[in-house]
């Protein structure tokens, strides 16, 4: 186009004899074209109004024609870009748990989906940027972030919009400087949970009375004036006396499950190891050397009558599980500002693959020898229940052929100043 109007310039120029003229009179109509067609382009594309591929030929055309092309692109990438911020924004609406995108270093809000308003009430915009603790109470998150354990979930909480609503939560570090927070409605779960426990302390409950009559009933049977009958009498009242024993472990299982917390009072450490090594002694009938070390010095805060119950379940697994003229060792010692019970046997171990799993309710290692040594198989699920009441934790050590150690771990603020300085010595 500017070589047409050049030329044209130039000939009527030469017509009028003043060809210079016309050539810059040209000039300027070309300059001033060109001027004119980038300024509609630039308007055009300042004003993000979809352009038109132009028909003719030349570079300003060809210019146009490739940013068409690219807009285009531009608007495909976005169509499907928005598309795909639309389905996850539907899928993280579609969760049935709430989740909820925090600053990790503010700890303020920065993102949440539609069940975090469902269960947690927040509303969109006013909560984004909330600090998180303080929006979520009463629930103890704060102190939850403040504690440094997140790595363990916040479990059974209540809502803060409906007490009756149980919230499990999560904490996600998903990078470098935000935090994923899962929250989850775990009521049904928990009714399911009390549901399960209801019916085992009912069934305990029930089995409780006709399994006291049976017992009694054999208990009075004399083998004496039936000889041939003898050996069946004994193993009927073995059996009923481990049935016995399984419903009491359950009906206890149930009662401790049952509670947050215990009536608490000063334990007597001193009286309670040498009741420990009364039934030490009584179970082990002189076949294992029995040592009681009371290095402590210090009493323990709890319940006395459940603490008796785990020592003396972890007592009566180490005569049970360790073959006669082994040693069994009760000891109270200082740990830190903490304090520690360990039960020591020389028995015959446990392979570390089981470990983990001991505290589990009928959780054996050997069926056969729990059972002919009269075992329940809820003995340590007990000890684990009673020591988390305590806020206390087990320690169990163990190797195969030379021995166990299951140790209590209480915190400092279990332990008491002695009230009585009586000492039990080895
Ligand atoms: P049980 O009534 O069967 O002894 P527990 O819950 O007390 O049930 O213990 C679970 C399992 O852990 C036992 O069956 C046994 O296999 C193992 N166990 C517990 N204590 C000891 C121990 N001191 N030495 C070896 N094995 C043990």
């Amino acid at each position: 186009m500017s070589a047409l109007l050049l030329a044209a310039g130039l000939a009527l120029g030469a017509m009028a004899g003043r060809p210079w003229a016309g050539l810059a009179f040209a000039a300027l109509a070309a300059w001033a074209w060109q001027a004119w067609r980038l300024r509609g382009l630039l308007v055009r594309l300042d004003g993000r109004r979809r352009l038109k591929a132009p028909a003719g030929a030349g570079a300003w055309n060809e210019a146009e024609r490739l940013m068409v092309r690219a807009q285009q692109d531009l608007r495909a990438r976005k169509r499907r870009l928005v598309g795909m911020l639309r389905a996850y924004r539907a899928l993280a609406d579609a969760l049935p748990d709430a989740v909820i995108v925090a600053e990790r270093d503010s700890q303020r809000i920065a993102w949440f989906n539609a069940a975090a308003t469902r269960l947690l009430g927040l509303h969109y915009p006013a909560d984004i940027d909330a600090p998180l603790g303080e929006r979520l109470q009463p629930m103890p998150v704060a102190r939850w972030l403040a504690s440094g354990r997140m790595a363990e979930p916040l479990g059974d909480v209540p809502s803060p919009i409906d007490a009756s609503v149980r919230l499990s939560l999560r904490l996600v570090p998903y990078s470098e400087d935000l935090w994923l927070l899962i929250v989850r409605d775990v009521s049904r779960l928990n009714r399911l949970e009390q549901m399960r426990r209801d019916f085992v302390a009912n069934v305990s409950h029930e089995l409780r009375t006709p399994l006291t009559v049976v017992h009694g009933y054999l208990e009075m049977l004399d083998p004496a004036e039936q000889p041939e009958w003898a050996p069946m009498l004994a193993e009927m009242q073995r059996q009923s006396q481990r049935m016995t024993q399984l419903v009491e472990d359950l009906l206890t299982l149930s009662r401790l499950e049952a509670r947050d917390s215990l009536d608490e009072e000063q334990v007597p450490m001193a009286s309670m190891l040498a009741t420990l090594r009364r039934e030490a002694e009584a179970l082990s009938q002189g076949r294992h050397e029995v040592v009681v070390a009371d290095v402590a010095g210090v009493d323990l805060w709890g319940s006395v009558r459940e603490l008796h119950s785990a020592f003396s379940n972890l007592v009566s697994n180490a005569v049970r599980y360790t073959p006669a003229g082994g040693r069994i060792g009760i000891e109270f010692r200082r740990d830190g500002g903490g304090a520690v019970l360990a039960v020591t046997d020389s028995g015959y171990g446990i392979p570390e693959a089981h470990l983990p799993r001991l505290t589990e309710r009928f959780y054996r290692v050997s069926t056969s020898r729990s059972r002919e040594t009269g075992g329940t198989g809820l003995g340590l699920a007990i000890v684990k229940h009673v020591l988390g009441l305590h806020q206390a934790r087990l320690s169990i050590e163990s190797e195969v052929g030379r021995g166990s150690t299951f140790a209590c771990v209480f915190g400092a603020e279990r332990v008491r100043q002695r009230e009585s300085i009586a000492r039990e010595g080895t």
